[in-house]
């Protein structure tokens, strides 16, 4: 008897999943603004995440918790041990083997949410792949470290008519804007160009974990408006909300209309989801580039026994390391690399050329 007692609160969660949702969202149905119909509105939801740094990371894991069903996360970098004071899905053992961070970052949301979807793509997003890899999203965030990515999801965005949420983190400084495509300003309505006062990075100004968290937090929940009330929520923001949690200096600028003559949403001149795939981008001022300019699958074991007598090699199936002082260089299978220890593209091409082949 004992034994059945204890048994059936097991068995009657087997047989009633819908049960285990309500008991598993019961805090956030409780609140008003999502209650039930909300929260199954975000089970159906589909979101992509590009880039799982620090701000894609906490918003991956807010919107996993949340109960997000279909989560991409687009990645094309690893994790490495400066990444563990604010990257917040990943720990000491992802950097110790260099995992890409989409892989890493879908391994733990898998085993703290069981129940929702998440597809880890280790890819750089340029014009050639954004379509499958963006497609059929019903929101975009933002969690790309460069405006040349943010201008690229833009156009996309406003083209397709899905709606996008920037958000930046840099030093002690969180910045956020909800785009709306035909309703809200969009990214080019507010900077036609690169914002020269934000192209500073995380390796040159440093960042506070508490300004990324914020950051993410304001995001997922405009995130979570969205996809529960649509972009005609009242709550929803449509200003450009920067907060700075050193100085505590606040900032919001309108953004509820589209600037007449917009490059993006008015002229409908889509420069950067035309534009060429980029061959070289130097990563956040971390004395690296990356080469992506051949798409050619790379064999990891014949590359490894050739790298052997040139220095040292490791690997498992995402990631191939070589050390060859004073470079580092990762390789992915799909042919893109990442040299540390240089950010001259001269350099890094040739050295791709030596080891890898042209
Ligand atoms: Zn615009």
């Amino acid at each position: 008897m004992t034994c059945l007692a204890r048994e059936e609160p097991l068995k009657k969660s087997v047989e009633s999943p819908a049960a285990d949702f309500v008991d598993r969202y019961s805090r956030q149905i409780l609140f008003a603004g999502i209650g039930a119909a909300g929260q199954r509105k975000l089970a159906r939801a589909r979101v992509a995440i590009v880039g799982c740094g620090a701000t894609g990371s906490a918003l991956a894991g807010l919107l996993a918790r949340a109960g997000a069903g279909q989560l991409r996360i687009i990645d094309r970098d690893y994790v490495e041990p400066s990444n563990l004071q604010r990257q917040s899905l990943f720990d000491e053992h992802d950097a110790a083997e260099s995992l890409p961070k989409a892989i890493a970052a879908a391994r733990k949301i898998a085993a703290l949410n069981s129940s929702i979807q998440v597809e880890a793509k280790v890819e750089d997003l340029i014009p050639s792949n954004i379509e499958p890899l963006l497609e059929s999203s019903d929101l975009i965030l933002d969690g790309t470290d460069n405006f040349e990515t943010r201008y690229l999801i833009n156009d996309y965005a406003v083209e397709r008519s899905v709606p996008w949420i920037y958000s930046a983190s840099v030093g002690s400084y969180a910045v956020a804007l909800n785009v709306v495509p035909g309703q809200t300003a969009c990214l080019a309505c507010i900077f036609p160009d690169s914002p020269r006062g934000m192209v500073e990075t995380c390796e040159t100004s440093g960042i506070l974990n508490s300004a990324v968290n914020l950051v993410a937090s304001i995001t997922a929940t405009e995130a979570m408006k969205l996809l529960v009330g649509g972009p005609d929520m009242p709550t929803l923001r449509r200003t450009l909300l920067s907060f700075d949690v050193w100085t505590n200096d606040r900032a919001e600028i309108g953004a509820a209309k589209p600037r007449p003559g917009c490059r993006a949403c008015g002229q409908r001149d889509f420069i950067h989801l035309a534009g060429e795939g980029r061959p070289h981008i130097t990563l956040c001022g971390r004395n690296s580039v990356q080469i992506h300019e051949r798409q050619r699958p790379i064999d990891f074991a014949e590359l490894d026994r050739r790298l052997q007598a040139h220095g040292q090699v490791r690997r498992n199936e995402y990631v191939l390391k070589f050390w060859c002082d004073p470079y580092e260089m990762t390789l992915f299978p799909d042919g893109r690399a990442i040299i540390k220890g240089t950010a001259d593209p001269a350099v890094a091409r040739s050295l791709y050329a030596r080891y890898v082949g042209s």
